[in-house]
C-alpha cells in the first residue's frame, strides 16, 4: 500500500504544471493536476494563443493597404471585431480538448475545484482531501492594478480578449509587453489609442535602440505615447470614462486598460501556512531544483516570478519531471533565452542590451536600419533595425536584436547560434539567403563608432 495517494499532486493547469504532470505520468507517476479554471492557463486562454490570434487579425490592415503598391484594388473593407474574437475562442476550445486528451492519455487524474494546502503533503479540494509525496505549485500570475481612484473601472489583458466591441478610444497604463502588443491590435483594427507610461521610454529591459525604434514605429502608426504621466483618477461618465492625468489632462474614452506587470498567483493556497517562503512580490522562492523552502513542495512558471515566459515555464516543468521522475538530474539554464514582443514591427531580441554588454565587455556594436524590400512598392514609411553586440576579445556575439516583421521568427534561429557560443567570425562566414531581411544579420560588416549617437 503507497503510503500517499499519488506521487505528485500539481496545482494549476498553465503551461508549467500540465508539461510538468503530463511527463511525470509518463514516467510512470501517480499523479493528479488541480485546476479551478480552463485546463491550458494564461497562455491558452488568456495571453499568448489569444493574443497571437488577434495579432494575425490586426495585420491585415496592414497587408490590405500594402496590397495596393502591388496592383491590387481591394475597393471598401471592413471588420468584424466580434468575428474575431468568436474565431479566437473556437480555436482556444478546440485547445483546451487537444489539452485535455494529451493528460488523458498520458494518465493524469485530473481535478475540478481549488486546491489548499492543508500540509507539506496534503491538499484539500472542496473538502475533499488528498495526499503525494511532493507538491506542485504551478498557478501562474494575475494582473496587477495599483490603488487609484476608480480602479473598478478598468480592464486588463484577460478583458480585452474578450471585449463585445471595439472600443473607438481606448487609454492603455503601461508600457511593456501587453500593453504595447494590444495597443497594436486595438490601433489597427481602428481604435483611437492613447498610451500612458510613466517612464521616458517603453519596453524597460531592452535595448535602447530597439525602444526607441519600436515607441516611434508605434507613433508614426498614430499611437499616442504620452511619456512620464501618470493617471490619477478614473471616472465613469454617460458614454465612457474620463481619466485625470498628473498634467491636469482629462482624457475621455471608451475603455481604460492596465498593463502594469503582473503578480503570483499565491494567496489563498495555503503556501504560508504549510511553511512556503514567499518573496516580496508573493512569489514563491525556489532554488535551481524548483524546490521551495519546504523539502518536497515545488514550483514552476510565472508563480515563481523568474522569467515569466510560456517557454521558460514549460521548459521548468520538464526539467523537473525528468530530476523527479526520470532519474535524469536537469536544470535550466537561464542564459541567452530570446523572447519576442508582437508589436506591429515586432521585435525579437536574444542576449545582452548594449548597456548591459558595456558593464561587463569591451564591445562591437553593428547596427543596420533598412526599408524592407516589401515596402519598396507598398510605399509603407517603416524601417527595419538590426543589431548585433560582439566581444572585442573574444569576438563572441552577446546579443542580437531586431525590430521588424518576422523579428520574433528570425531571432529564434539566431538564439540557437548565441547558445552554441557563436562569434561575429561566423556570422560573417554565414552565408545570406537572399533575398531576405534576415541575411543582413550575416553581412553587417562595419561596427558603428562608439562616439555615434543614434
Ligand atoms: P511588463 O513588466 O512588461 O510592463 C509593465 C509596465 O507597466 C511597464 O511599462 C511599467 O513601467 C508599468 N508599470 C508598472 N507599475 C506601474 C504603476 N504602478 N503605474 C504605472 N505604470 C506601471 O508587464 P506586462 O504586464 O506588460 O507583462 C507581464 C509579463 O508577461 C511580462 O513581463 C512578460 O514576462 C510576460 N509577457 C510576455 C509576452 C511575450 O513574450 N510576447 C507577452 C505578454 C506578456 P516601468 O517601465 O516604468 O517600470
Amino acid at each position: 500500500m503507497p503510503k500517499f495517494d499519488f506521487d505528485l499532486i500539481t496545482i494549476g493547469a498553465g503551461s508549467g504544471g500540465v508539461r510538468a504532470s503530463r511527463l511525470s505520468a509518463g514516467y510512470g507517476g501517480r499523479v493528479a493536476l488541480i485546476e479551478e479554471s480552463r485546463v491550458g492557463g494564461t497562455c491558452v486562454f488568456r495571453g499568448c494563443v489569444p493574443k497571437k490570434l488577434l495579432v494575425y487579425g490586426a495585420h491585415f490592415a496592414e497587408h490590405i493597404e500594402d496590397a495596393a503598391g502591388f496592383g491590387w484594388t481591394v475597393g471598401d473593407v471592413s471588420h468584424d471585431w466580434g468575428a474575431l474574437v468568436a474565431a479566437k475562442d473556437t480555436e482556444l476550445d478546440r485547445l483546451e480538448k487537444v489539452y485535455h486528451r494529451m493528460l488523458h492519455d498520458a494518465g493524469v487524474s485530473m481535478v475540478d475545484g481549488h486546491g489548499v494546502l492543508t500540509d507539506s503533503n496534503t491538499v484539500e479540494v472542496d473538502g475533499k482531501s488528498m495526499t503525494a509525496e511532493r507538491i506542485l505549485i504551478g498557478v501562474g500570475g494575475w494582473p496587477f492594478i495599483p490603488e487609484i481612484p476608480g480602479r473598478e473601472h478598468v480592464i486588463t489583458s484577460n478583458e480585452a480578449l474578450d471585449l463585445k466591441e471595439l472600443p473607438k478610444r481606448i487609454l492603455i497604463v503601461g508600457g511593456g509587453y501587453i500593453a504595447l502588443e494590444f495597443a497594436g491590435i486595438f490601433n489597427a483594427l481602428g481604435s483611437h489609442v492613447d498610451v500612458v507610461i510613466r517612464a521616458g521610454s517603453v519596453l524597460r529591459g531592452f535595448d535602447d535602440d530597439v525602444r526607441n525604434a519600436v515607441a516611434e514605429a508605434l507613433e508614426k502608426k498614430g499611437i499616442h505615447i504620452h511619456r512620464e504621466c501618470v493617471v490619477r483618477s478614473i471616472e465613469k461618465t454617460d458614454n465612457g470614462f474620463s481619466v485625470m492625468v498628473d498634467r491636469g489632462e482629462e482624457m475621455l474614452v471608451d475603455q481604460v486598460m492596465y498593463a502594469t506587470g503582473r503578480a503570483p498567483n499565491t494567496k489563498n493556497i495555503g503556501l504560508e501556512e504549510a511553511g512556503v517562503n514567499l518573496g516580496k512580490k508573493g512569489e514563491v522562492i525556489v532554488d535551481e531544483w524548483n524546490r521551495s523552502s519546504v523539502e518536497n513542495i515545488f514550483a514552476v512558471g510565472d508563480v515563481t516570478d523568474r522569467v515569466n515566459l510560456t517557454p521558460v515555464a514549460i521548459n521548468e516543468g520538464r526539467v523537473f519531471a525528468e530530476t523527479f521522475f526520470n532519474d535524469n538530474p536537469l536544470t535550466l539554464d537561464y542564459e541567452n533565452i530570446a523572447s519576442a514582443v508582437f508589436t506591429q514591427p515586432a521585435v525579437g531580441s536574444v542576449g545582452l542590451t548594449e548597456e548591459q554588454a558595456r558593464e561587463k565587455h569591451n564591445v562591437r556594436v553593428y547596427l543596420s536600419r533598412f526599408k524592407h524590400m516589401k515596402h519598396t512598392l507598398s510605399g509603407r514609411d517603416e524601417r527595419i533595425l538590426m543589431k548585433l553586440i560582439v566581444d572585442k576579445e573574444t569576438d563572441r556575439v552577446l546579443g542580437c536584436h531586431m525590430v521588424g516583421d518576422d523579428g520574433p521568427e528570425i531571432i529564434q534561429g539566431l538564439a540557437v547560434a548565441l547558445k552554441c557560443g557563436a562569434t561575429k567570425a561566423q556570422f560573417d562566414a554565414t552565408v545570406g539567403i537572399h533575398p531576405t531581411a534576415a541575411e543582413e544579420f550575416v553581412t553587417m560588416r562595419d561596427a558603428v563608432p562608439v562616439s555615434v549617437s543614434r
